[in-house]
Order: C-alpha cells, then sequence, then structure tokens
C-alpha cells in the first residue's frame, strides 16, 4: 500500500506560531485537534461545500463553521451583500435600516416569535435570554438538562452534582460555586426526575432551557412529547420554556424547532445560521415578554456592535435564500440519502454505527443503541472516532475534530459531492473497523 497521508507541514508550522499567541494556539478549545489525529489545520479558504487548507489539501466539509454555512462557503448572494454593506461603513453604533429589514424578515415568517434583540454571539443570546427569564418571573434557579451546551457563559457551565445533590457543579474553574447552585441539571428524556424538581422547587425556579434538538454532545433526539411535557409543566408551574435554537434554528425548517415539531416555547434563541456566517446572535419572545427589556422593561442589556449593519446584511442574504420554495425538503432529502448510504454500508459490513439525523444535521454514533441522553455515549467509542477523522482527512473529507459533534450538509453539497463523500467514508470506515 502506497502512504496517501497528505501534509499538514504548513499547518502544523503555523500552530506552532500560534501557540505564542493564543492560549493552546487557538481561539476556541475544540479547534486545537486535542481529541484527534495531528496538528489543527489552517484554513486558507472555502468556496461551495469544498475548504482548502494552507498546505493545498482540499476537502469536503462536513463541519460548515460548526453549522453557520447551511449555503455552503462563499455563497455569491451573501458575499455581495456583505461587499454592498462594507463599502457604505462598518458600524454606526446606531439603529440601521439594515437592521429592521433582517428582523422583518425573520418576524414575518416565524409563528412563534413576535419581537427580537439582536446580538452578537449564541452565548450572549442565551445569556440574555436567562436574565430575561429571571426578570419577567422574578426567580433565579434555572434546569438545564446533561448533554445540552448553550455557551460558556457561568450560569450554564455546569453539571449534575453527584448522589442526592440536585444543584448543580460548575465544569469550569472561575465559576462561584454560588453560581453553579442556582442551576439545576437533569438527565434529557426523565419526566419523573423533573416533576420531581418542580414539585420541591418550582417557587424559585425561572425557567428550563433546553436544546430542542440537542446537536453538542452527539445528536441526542428528543420524543416530541418530551419537549411537550416540558411546555405543559412549565405553563402549569409558571416557568418559562428557553429553546436554545442557536443549531436548530433555520437548520430544520425556517421556523426552527419550534416549528418542526410545533410547540411553542417562551424564549428562543438564535446564532449561527441568522448571521449568514458573521458573528450574530438574537433572542425573540412575544411582545409581552420582550417589553422587559431596557429601555421599555427594566431588563438591562446591551451591545456596541449588536444589529452591526454588514452582519445585518449577511443574515438577510443568507435567510432570504432559505426562504425559497422547498429549500429545506430537498437539503433533507439529499442528506437522508448521503446518511442512508453510509448507514447500508456499514450493517452490511456488521460494524457497530448508527448515523442519526433530522433535517441537514447528521451524528456518526460508534453504537447500535438509540442514543438519546448523554450518559449512553460510550466515552471510549471515541477512540474509533479518532480513527474515522484521520482516515477521512486522507480521504479529502473534513468533520469537526470531535466525536461529540455533529456534521452538517449544506445546500452547497451536490449529489455527485454526497456520493462521492459516502463512498470515502466508508473507506475509512473499513480502516476504523480493521475490515479494509
Ligand atoms: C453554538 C451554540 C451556542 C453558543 O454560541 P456561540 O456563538 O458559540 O457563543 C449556544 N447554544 C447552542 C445550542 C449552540 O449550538
Amino acid at each position: 500500500m502506497t502512504d496517501t497521508r497528505i501534509s499538514r507541514a504548513r499547518s502544523a508550522e503555523l500552530f506552532e506560531e500560534a501557540k505564542q499567541y493564543f492560549p493552546g494556539g487557538v481561539n476556541s478549545p475544540v479547534r486545537a485537534f486535542k481529541s484527534v489525529v495531528g496538528p489543527p489545520i489552517f484554513f486558507k479558504k472555502g468556496n461551495g461545500c469544498r475548504v482548502t487548507d494552507e498546505d493545498g489539501n482540499t476537502f469536503t466539509d462536513f463541519c460548515c463553521s460548526w453549522g453557520p454555512l447551511i449555503l455552503g462557503h462563499n455563497n455569491a448572494h451573501i458575499r455581495e451583500a456583505v461587499i454592498e454593506a462594507a463599502e457604505n461603513g462598518l458600524s454606526f453604533g446606531a439603529p440601521t435600516k439594515r437592521g429592521n429589514a433582517l428582523a422583518k424578515l425573520i418576524l414575518d415568517n416565524n409563528r412563534f416569535i413576535e419581537k427580537l434583540r439582536f446580538v452578537s454571539s449564541g452565548t450572549e443570546a442565551v445569556m440574555s435570554a436567562i436574565r430575561l427569564a429571571r426578570g419577567v418571573t422574578g426567580k433565579n434557579k434555572i434546569i438545564k438538562f446533561e448533554g445540552c451546551y448553550h455557551g460558556h457563559l457561568d450560569a450554564l457551565l455546569v453539571k449534575a452534582g453527584s448522589g442526592l445533590v440536585t444543584f448543580g457543579v460548575s465544569t469550569s474553574a472561575g465559576i462561584p460555586e454560588a453560581f453553579a447552585k442556582e442551576t439545576i441539571v437533569l438527565p434529557l428524556d426523565d419526566r419523573e426526575a423533573l416533576e420531581r424538581t418542580l414539585q420541591e422547587q418550582s417557587n424559585d425556579i425561572a425557567c428550563i432551557i433546553i436544546e430542542p434538538i440537542p446537536a453538542n454532545n452527539g445528536l441526542l433526539l428528543q420524543q416530541p412529547g418530551f419537549l411537550k411535557f416540558l411546555k405543559q409543566k412549565c405553563q402549569e408551574y409558571n416557568i418559562l420554556l428557553i429553546f436554545d435554537e442557536v443549531i436548530s434554528g433555520f437548520r430544520v425548517g425556517f421556523e426552527g424547532a419550534a416549528g418542526y415539531y410545533d410547540i411553542q416555547p417562551d424564549i428562543i434563541t438564535y446564532g449561527k445560521i441568522i448571521g449568514g456566517g458573521m458573528p450574530v446572535g438574537a433572542y425573540a419572545a412575544s411582545h409581552a415578554i420582550m417589553n422587559h427589556i431596557a429601555p421599555v422593561g427594566n431588563v438591562y442589556q446591551a451591545g456596541t456592535l449588536s444589529a452591526n449593519p454588514v452582519a445585518m446584511a449577511a443574515g438577510r442574504a443568507a435567510l432570504e435564500q432559505l426562504l425559497e420554495p422547498g429549500f429545506y425538503e430537498k437539503l433533507e432529502a439529499k442528506t437522508h440519502h448521503f446518511v442512508q448510504q453510509m448507514q447500508e454500508y456499514c450493517d452490511y459490513k456488521g460494524y457497530e454505527v448508527t448515523i442519526p439525523h433530522i433535517g441537514s444535521i447528521f451524528w456518526i454514533a460508534f453504537s447500535k443503541e438509540k442514543i438519546i441522553r448523554a450518559d449512553q455515549i460510550d466515552p471510549t467509542s471515541m477512540e474509533k472516532f479518532k480513527i474515522l477523522h484521520f482516515e477521512c482527512l486522507q480521504r479529502g473529507i473534513y468533520f469537526g475534530p470531535s466525536g461529540y459533534e455533529v456534521g452538517f450538509v449544506s445546500s452547497a453539497h451536490s449529489e455527485t459531492d454526497l456520493v462521492n463523500a459516502a463512498e470515502r467514508i466508508c473507506d475509512a470506515m473499513d480502516v476504523v473497523f480493521g475490515g479494509g
């Protein structure tokens, strides 16, 4: 066999340099390739479904910047809108028509929200939504679920305490214990645990936050009944339900998971796709709830670069394309076919692989079990992902560098691109399972 290893020499050099500037050489931890083989890849450009690195290797990209790029890289309409906006000034710190235009486009096409506030990241959106929920209810505690990620804010970098302790324990240094104690962490899909917690503490609980499609710790597809149960319990106990749709928003449909499951949460957070590749987040709710935000109400939240005109232009140019009839149906069908091809191959070979998927999100699980809670993921299966990741890189396929992360298909991935990619991923699977 010939050595098919691609060269990462230039990326390795740049990474060594980056280590002088940034902790661990990166500006976000997962980028450091800690759980896969080799140095992080430094990218030079992206076009359509393909990315090219500094060594000149080209990959079919299934990371898509962790979700924002539902239209692929270098989308012509977004690029032109960004250039046009940039030619008129990058920022004013004041209202612009472009902010109105993006808000109108979103609100006119989403039955679940009436008013929104733009921010600059998903973390900021969630942080603001939590404050809003506390401001509206006058209560402090929040409930989150193990296996959901909501950004790096103090209140949510919390995991379940051990044993009978119901309050959370922070997962990062630098978070006061007193803060972590305000967060209750429950397992997904466990109605009893939720019911018990509400019976004991509902007077202190401001909100329940969930990724309605948990996609940051594998893809933990919930029973719609569980989401409906949350909605029902929130009404019963006067608690606000927050859907964190930073991934699922505009991904499984223009109305996100709220529309997909037809469930009305009280507050929804957005990020990723909403900015078309630029830093934008938003939180949204009914007029009544949003009117608690300053300057109308007494919940303070602000941002120097919020609703930045260039970012607004990018978001609008992206979302306009998602509203084209059949956009989501086509993308979902393509993704299903792509996944099916790989699943059939793995089944035929007897490989322990399941590829759950929804819309254009998929996750490669090295298990035959249906996984719905975080504790069902076998950490040792990540060794298999590590091999898969490396072998895929050799074959021109780029996945995000962690087995807990999902993959995304964009509208720029053609049927042919996907058939070719599936074949190469199956080849890589042969190496993972030693059957090649
Ligand atoms: C990515 C993500 C966030 C955080 O967004 P950032 O823009 O990275 O701050 C929050 N919630 C969910 C569900 C996400 O996927």
